[in-house]
């Protein structure tokens, strides 16, 4: 099967939020994987309430 679904393709207007509710971390990542890998890397790291959001990004000229 092809790449019919770009789901793990990097998507430029796609950023992802990485944000802490227990402190002031945060990341902004272009791809989900590593997103989530810097969510789990500081939930596990810490225990915090940490959190990603799927955002657009600024159109870049
Ligand atoms: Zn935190």
């Amino acid at each position: 099967m092809s790449r019919a679904l770009d789901s793990d393709s990097e998507s430029p207007s796609q950023v992802y939020h990485v944000v802490c509710h227990d402190c002031r971390e945060e990341h902004v990542s272009g791809t989900e994987s590593e997103a989530e890998a810097l969510l789990s890397e500081h939930r596990s790291a810490t225990d915090h309430d940490v959190e990603v959001a799927a955002l657009r990004a600024p159109e870049t000229t």
